[in-house]
Parts: C-alpha cells; sequence; structure tokens
C-alpha cells in the first residue's frame, strides 16, 4: 500500500479522465482517480492502487461497496423481474414498505428514486396536507427551512437553498418558503404564521460542513411543530440509516419527526431509492395519478432496499458507527495540527476544518489521495469523513497514519 507522490496519473487513467471531461458536462470537479473497483472500504483505481474511502458516496454506501448480502439479492431479483411499473403490483414492494414503516415507526410509506425526488414528494404531501387538513388557503401554503441547508438540486429546491452557486442563473425559482437561520429555533418561531404547513430541517447539516446544532434544536422543532399543528420534516437522507450512530440522527435528541426523507444508504450503494415515510394522515393524501414515478417501487429496487436495511440491522451498523465514530473523532482530534480549526461530528460523520491561512480544503484532499485515503471537500474549508459503517479499528489506525502524515 506505498505509494509515490509523484506523477500519479497513468496513461489508461488520463484517457479516462479527458473522456469524461470532453464530453461531460462540467458540473463537478473529481480528484484526478478513476476507481474500477471496490469491496467493504475499499477501493482500487485502473493500476491496481488501493484507497480507503472515506467518503462513501457522501452515505450512500453504509453498508460498504458491493456488500456480498445485497449483491445477492440484486442477483436474484434480476434473474426474475426487474420493472414493472406502478400500473401493476410486484412481489418486493409491499414487503419493503411494511420493513420501512417498522424501522421508523411510522404508517406508510411512499418509494421514489432519488433524494430530490423524495424532498420535492415531501414538500407536495406537506402543501396538500396543510391544504386538506389545516385549511390553508389555496396556493399559500409555506414551509420553513434552514439557511445552508441542501436537500437537492431541483428547481423548487435550489429555490430555497442560501448557497449562491447553486441558484445562479436557474430562476424564476418557486415561491411558499421561509429561510431562517439553522439551530435557531425562535428564528422558526417567529417565521410561523397561518399559513405555515411544515418544517424541512437536517438533523445535522452534512454539506453545509457537518454542522451539529446546538442541544435541544430538534427538541424545539418537534415542539414548535406540535404547538402550531406544523408537520416535522427530517431529511435523513445523509444522517439517517446509522451514519451518526443511531439508526436516525433524531434520536440523539429522542425526537421523533412527522416524516423521514430516506434516500442514499436506502439503495444500499447498488441502486437509487428513496423514500417518504409518514403517517395516514400525511401519505393518506395523494389518490391515484396525483403523483407519481416510473422507477419509484419497482422490484430490483425493492429487493435491494429490503436487503440493504436487513444488512443495516443484522450487522449492527448504527452501533458500530457510534463505537468506530467515537475512535474516529478521538484519533483526529489528537492529532493537534497546526491547520485544524475544529474536528466536529457525530458517529462517522466528521468534518475537519481547516483554518483559512493553512489554504482550501481541496488541496489537503488531493494530497490525502496521494496517500491512499479518498474523501473530499465540502465547501472551501471543510473536509468530510465519512467512510463506509463496516470500517474496522485497524482500518481507522490505518488512515489515521495517513492523515497525519497530511494534516501535521
Ligand atoms: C444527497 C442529499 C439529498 C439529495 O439526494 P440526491 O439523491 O442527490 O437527489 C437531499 N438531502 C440531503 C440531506 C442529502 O444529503
Amino acid at each position: 500500500m506505498q505509494r509515490s507522490s509523484g506523477s500519479r496519473v497513468s496513461s489508461l487513467a488520463a484517457e479516462l479522465i479527458d473522456l469524461a471531461e470532453t464530453y461531460g458536462a462540467h458540473n463537478y470537479h473529481p480528484l484526478p482517480v478513476v476507481i474500477e473497483r471496490g469491496r467493504g472500504v475499499w477501493v482500487w483505481d485502473v493500476e491496481g492502487r488501493q484507497y480507503l474511502d472515506c467518503l462513501s458516496c457522501y452515505s450512500a454506501l453504509n453498508q460498504g461497496h458491493c456488500h456480498p448480502r445485497i449483491a445477492e439479492a440484486a442477483r436474484r431479483q434480476m434473474e426474475k423481474v426487474t420493472l414493472t411499473s406502478r400500473a401493476f403490483h410486484n412481489t418486493e414492494l409491499g414487503p419493503l414498505l411494511k420493513q420501512l414503516t417498522e424501522l421508523c415507526g411510522m404508517e406508510m410509506a411512499l418509494p421514489m428514486n432519488s433524494g430530490a425526488e423524495a424532498v420535492e414528494t415531501a414538500l407536495k404531501a406537506a402543501r396538500k396536507w396543510g391544504y386538506q387538513s389545516k385549511g390553508v388557503e389555496e396556493d399559500r401554503a409555506e414551509i420553513i427551512t434552514f439557511e445552508n441547508n441542501f436537500h437537492g438540486r431541483t428547481i423548487t429546491i435550489i429555490s430555497f437553498s442560501t448557497e449562491p452557486q447553486y441558484r445562479q442563473g436557474f430562476g424564476p425559482f418557486t415561491p411558499g418558503f421561509r429561510v431562517v437561520p439553522y439551530g435557531d429555533a425562535a428564528a422558526a418561531r417567529r417565521a410561523v404564521d397561518r399559513n405555515t404547513v411544515a418544517i424541512l430541517v437536517e438533523p445535522i447539516q452534512g454539506e453545509a460542513g457537518v454542522i451539529v446544532p446546538p442541544e435541544g434544536f430538534l427538541r424545539e422543532l418537534r415542539e414548535l411543530s406540535t404547538e402550531k399543528n406544523l408537520l416535522l420534516i427530517a431529511d435523513e437522507i445523509q444522517t439517517g440509516l446509522g451514519r451518526t450512530g443511531t439508526m436516525f440522527a433524531c434520536e440523539h435528541e429522542g425526537v421523533r419527526p412527522d416524516v423521514y426523507v430516506l434516500g442514499k444508504a436506502l439503495g444500499g450503494g447498488f441502486y437509487p431509492v428513496s423514500a417518504v415515510v409518514s403517517s395516514r394522515a400525511v401519505l393518506g393524501v395523494f389518490q391515484p395519478g396525483d403523483h407519481g414515478s416510473t422507477f419509484g417501487g419497482n422490484p430490483l429496487a425493492c429487493a435491494i432496499a429490503r436487503e440493504a436495511l436487513n444488512v443495516l440491522v443484522e450487522e449492527k451498523l448504527p452501533e458500530q458507527a457510534a463505537e468506530m465514530g467515537a475512535y474516529f473523532l478521538d484519533g483526529l482530534r489528537k492529532l493537534n495540527s497546526p491547520h485544524v480549526r475544529e474536528v466536529r461530528g457525530r458517529g462517522l460523520l466528521i468534518g475537519i476544518e481547516i483554518r483559512p491561512e493553512s489554504g482550501p480544503a481541496r488541496s489537503f484532499c488531493e494530497r490525502l489521495m496521494e496517500q491512499g485515503v479518498l474523501c473530499k471537500e465540502t465547501h472551501q474549508q471543510v473536509i468530510r469523513f465519512a467512510p463506509p459503517l463496516v470500517i474496522r479499528r485497524e482500518e481507522i489506525d490505518w488512515a489515521l497514519e495517513r492523515i497525519a502524515r497530511v494534516l501535521t
């Protein structure tokens, strides 16, 4: 696992990168590594060099790369039937929905594909619920969201983003959102009026730089929502399914939201699967024809998601994330790096904030890559460490040794 830090991109890698850059839209700025193979916490590039994946596809790989049980479930389903459409029933959908509602302590679920689609679905449900159950005047529903949120990239979702780059050039935007500072429950309270139907919140803001809100924030939002008859919608696409050391990050404050939005690891690293999970009162607003998705709830997606959830529960991945996360966080804090302003996080969702005078986080990510640790900056100054939850202590030690070389 030694590597030289000289010119590392081979002609094959260079050729593949060139193809992507030439024929692909430039909406990403990837590190110059071409991954060919993955297993568990490890990936290999086209030269066979090995890397520890500390990004996990932004938490879509909680179960690790190519988990054999999930691969087997996918293979089995692929040989039976993969697509039916929701015009017909299939054998996998019902069991997945039951499993999801039980896992969340809810009553109904609605499957979609991407995270953004599930967020959109939750917003539609909340608006319709507001009109039908709260008697909000038509086209007046408002939803409270938070500064520095990340909920996806559709036009409606970026309409309430506070990141200028996510919005620049994409207007006109969707009305009906009020944005208040994250962590400030009093500001959320002040933003509530008779048209407010819901609060949409990330229990920890991942993309914003792993921002853990002040203790009590989620509980106060829960109380506010109950008092004012609002839906508390928890976007647990990144924080849910074990990432922060509990099945859902809301559990750290003992909070049960009205709506869970799930995605990423629900697909077990194999397939895009997302879902909105809630009560009959909320998801019951949808009538046949109101909403849909060609691929949502397809039997391949459902078979994969069922096994992805089985693996999370049976391999005790939330507990694993709590234990390994504490170990990793402790190790990172002990590095005593002159470049680090703060190490923060919960479970295996960890952010290292680099001091501005040390330069952008990206240059550290490039050097970590040279050392065999793959991670990615989020915004300018934060490196996110979020390895698959199957990571073991020796592998964290391996990573810490290399992180220490780069940061100290
Ligand atoms: C990734 C993410 C989304 C969007 O999911 P996509 O599958 O990329 O559409 C939404 N919310 C949060 C919190 C996320 O991390």
